[in-house]
């Protein structure tokens, strides 16, 4: 729900499911139709289905149990990619992995200092190995969570604020700057 959503959009559509399909049986046996309804004005009406198939694929599949790893979600889960596998792996199930959402990309590029396309897929991929680098392997769930929220809160796209941000000492972009304004003067 909360792809390209913002959390305070979300938080009510997520009520209501969770009260009416508490479980992922529930969400199997509802109908498209009923799906759909409940998703009525959320927009990307591909998640609500594809979390649908989801379900019915767990249930009637896979004997209701959901997959108990990354490769397995990737592989098991109609609509999970790399990222949303990564982060329920971290988060639900404590998989040692690095997740990288969009958030990530800024933070991990500012830290490292890399200038270069991050769409491209050679520096994709770079991220994704720095990221799987960094995870804290005792709490992969936290770290993962706490780089998104950097990256959305402190490490923001315009404006970021570096001088409250916890890795600052760290961050390649924030010593070239601060170099590059002591030669000025
Ligand atoms: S110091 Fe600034 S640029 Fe570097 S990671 Fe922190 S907020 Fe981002």
């Amino acid at each position: 729900m909360l792809q390209q959503t913002q959390v305070a959009t979300v938080k009510d559509y997520y009520n209501r499911w969770m009260k009416r399909w508490p479980t992922v049986q529930d969400v199997a046996a509802a109908t498209i139709e009923e799906v759909n309804q409940m998703w009525a004005g959320l927009g990307y009406y591909s998640r609500g289905r594809r979390l649908h198939e989801g379900a019915q694929k767990v249930v009637l599949e896979l004997e209701g149990q959901m997959p108990q790893t990354v490769d397995d979600l990737l592989k098991q889960l109609p609509g999970v990619g790399r990222y949303t596998a990564s982060a329920i792996g971290s988060i639900a199930l404590g998989q040692v992995t690095g997740a990288v959402d969009g958030n990530v990309i800024r933070v991990l590029c500012r830290l490292r200092a890399i200038g270069a396309d991050s769409t491209s897929p050679a520096v994709t991929e770079a991220l994704w190995h720095l990221a799987n680098l960094l995870v804290d392997p005792e709490r992969p769930g936290d770290f993962n969570q706490a780089m998104m929220e950097l990256g959305a809160r402190v490490c923001t796209p315009k404006g970021p604020l570096c001088s409250q941000c916890p890795v600052q000492s760290h961050c390649r972009s924030y010593h070239r700057v601060g170099s590059l304004q002591r030669s000025r003067f």
